[in-house]
């Protein structure tokens, strides 16, 4: 068993064409196909990996772009449904002059919120390995009960969840209800990634040290993870905790760096589970998703700039 099952939103992101401009500025547009949970099956099947994703996408032009997308690059999308009646998921995303990131979200509501437990496709999920998911799809109505759904089919099935919350503020009512609704589903993972601006919210504290990264420890976790961009990342595990460097690279857009990281990380997790349990073997693992994340940051958009194992590879021979 080695299917890694992605769950969520696809969607389009709309980016400037050119950088460090607001919104209100930006001449024009161009599509760039994300959405985390699709950009995690991607970068695992981009690796060598066997992916399927399972999520909403509107019946038009964009959504089967999209899953011609996933298909193009290797990902199982029998677990995708279409929606006639809503359109698949639109942002506007800039990042301005002064580094802050403006998003512009059209989903009122759109298809992926819409994706019913009747519409999941139950046999991919009972295929998975590992069963990895975000928050987004928690926020609304009916995707949410069917995201506890699968979570619940996966975990019957034996699979090992992993939890990405993915914060995106702007989405969800209030920062409360936003705080809650993360929290409500994590024990119940086996495996969390966080960053540390999602460590910082979830905590309320400035810090990425032990004391305040093991508030969020459960006694059930497999695996905590915090990435800390271009600084590489920690992990906690029952039996021991440590932190790897990051590999310095020409960044040009940090898009979907964690969401490569992750995808990374599963693979080589369902390849071997026994580095859960063994720390130098965690180690070369997440060196390699450390390599996965930076790579990824030296191309514009998310899902073309995803490595490829060699490249990876390659860039850790170099270190
Ligand atoms: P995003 O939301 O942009 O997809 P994230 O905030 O979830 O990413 P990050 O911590 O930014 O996750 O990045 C994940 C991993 O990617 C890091 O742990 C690191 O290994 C690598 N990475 C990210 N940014 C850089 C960078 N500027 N230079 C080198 N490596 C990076």
């Amino acid at each position: 068993k080695d299917l890694i099952v992605s769950f969520g939103e696809m969607l389009i992101d709309f980016v400037p064409t050119v950088s460090g401009v607001s919104l209100a500025e930006a001449p024009g547009f161009i599509k760039a196909p994300g959405g985390a949970p699709a950009n995690v099956a991607i970068a695992v099947a981009r690796i060598g990996g066997r992916a399927a994703f399972v999520g909403k996408l509107g019946d038009d032009e964009f959504g089967r772009m999209l899953a011609g997308i996933l298909r193009d690059n290797g990902v199982d999308d029998s677990g995708v449904s279409f929606d006639t009646g809503a359109r698949t998921a639109l942002a506007f995303v800039t990042l301005r002059s002064d580094g802050e990131r403006e998003f512009m979200f059209y989903r009122n509501p759109s298809a992926d919120m819409l994706l019913t437990e009747g519409e999941l496709n139950l046999d991919v999920i009972k295929s998975a390995a590992v069963f990895h998911y975000g928050s987004i799809s928690l926020i609304t109505e009916p995707c949410r009960s069917a995201h506890l759904k699968a979570m619940e089919v996966a975990r019957e099935a034996g699979a090992l969840l992993s939890y990405d919350p993915n914060l995106r503020l702007p989405l969800w009512p209030s920062a409360e209800e936003a705080r809650e609704q993360i929290l409500s589903i994590w024990d119940q993972a086996d495996i969390i990634k966080v960053s540390d601006v999602e460590l910082e919210f979830l905590t309320g504290q400035e810090s990425v040290e032990d004391d305040v990264v093991l508030t969020l420890w459960r006694p059930a976790f497999k695996l905590l993870v915090v990435t800390l961009g271009e600084k590489g990342c920690k992990y906690y595990t029952k039996d021991f905790r440590g932190s790897l460097e990051g590999y310095a690279v020409d960044t040009v857009d940090t898009t979907g760096a964690g969401d490569a990281f992750v995808g990374a990380m599963l693979r080589k997790i369902v390849a071997d589970q026994t580095v859960l349990q063994v720390e130098g073997k965690l180690r070369e693992v997440l060196k390699f998703a450390n390599a996965c994340g930076a790579i990824t940051t030296t191309e514009k958009g998310a899902i073309p700039a995803l490595p490829t194992e060699p490249a990876a590879v390659e860039l850790l021979k170099r270190h």
